[in-house]
């Protein structure tokens, strides 16, 4: 039934990036009266955490060529000397995953078992006919699997790369109550950011922000950033307290800058990123202070990066 609740979430988020991450769900150190932000959690394993039929069964991987060009997306906005790491990182179909999950310190990706599957095939099929879905149509869209895999490769990559989840929360913390960086807000366009107005629309509006509060915080199901200073406070520092100290925050940024252009006409369409996908990309990295860009070092494409310092 919760897989029920949450496919149906999952499958109403078709419209919105944000949206896809509604679905809450139980983990297995779920502590009462707290809910798991997102599905896509984090196992910080801590091996013998994990029941042991997981690391031993089976588990078939994803097929590589059904993948080839969302792999081939999801390759290109990383540094390129990350490659063949990133190559070698296993991505399996795990049925508990209902979209798809990472397990950083073993070093594999587990996605739903119906990654590949049409909505024919899936064991859903009622819920997203329901939905609106047709009978061939994917279960995942490409867009849907490069957002989510170039999440779960962040948290992959945050452990290979040594990322320190602390140090990033920090940084995320600054970040997120300096005002030179905005404030929160859903739209593009902010209160006094006209086309008239001089002042860098990071200035008076920030969507990054906005995403990764909504992201992290809609599990307390507020579905606008609060009108007074009440923001700041967002449970940050209760977060911080009973949670995972920078791990999400660290994913969740560098996706909204990644992906950034994944819902574009013209990706859907190719599955391939155009020039305005990647400028896209870079005005999304203007968005987040040079702080946290700097917990990102060698993790980017320096494409993105080294246009930025120019401007
Ligand atoms: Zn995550």
């Amino acid at each position: 039934m919760r897989n029920a609740v949450l496919v149906a979430l999952f499958v109403l988020g078709g419209g919105t990036l944000a949206n896809m991450y509604l679905s809450k769900s139980e983990s297995l150190d779920q502590k009462p009266g707290f809910y798991w932000v997102s599905e896509r959690l984090v196992q910080i394993p801590v091996v013998s955490f994990l029941p042991t039929r997981v690391l031993h069964r089976e588990m078939p991987s994803i097929s590589r060529e059904d993948n080839a060009s969302v792999l081939k997306s999801v390759y290109e906005v990383f540094n390129p000397s990350l490659r063949p790491f990133l190559a070698l990182v296993p991505i399996v179909l795990d049925a508990s995953a209902d979209t798809a999950k990472a397990y950083p310190a073993i070093g594999y990706i587990g996605v739903s078992p119906d990654w590949d599957k049409t909505v024919l095939q899936s064991r859903h099929r009622a819920i997203y006919e329901q939905r609106g879905m047709k009978p061939g149509d994917p279960v995942f869209m490409q867009r849907f699997k490069t957002n989510l895999l170039i999440h779960e490769f962040l948290h992959i990559l945050q452990v290979h790369q040594g990322i320190d989840s602390r140090s990033c929360y920090e940084a995320v913390a600054r970040w997120y109550l300096d005002p030179r960086y905005g404030m929160p807000f859903a739209n593009n366009k902010g209160d006094g950011n006209t086309a008239m107005s001089k002042s860098p629309p990071m200035l008076s509006a920030n969507r990054m922000k906005y995403i990764v509060w909504y992201d992290l915080y809609n599990y307390r199901r507020l579905s606008d950033v609060p009108q007074d200073e009440s923001w700041k406070n967002m449970q940050y520092w209760e977060r911080y307290r009973f949670e995972k100290k920078g791990v999400e925050e660290f994913a969740y940024i560098g996706e909204e800058i990644l992906s950034s252009g994944s819902a574009s006409e013209s990706y859907i369409k190719t599955g391939r990123w155009r020039d305005q996908d990647w400028k896209d990309k870079k005005a999304r990295l203007l968005e987040v202070s040079p702080e946290v860009i700097a917990l990102y070092r060698g993790v980017f494409n320096p494409e993105l990066t080294q246009r930025k310092i120019q401007k």
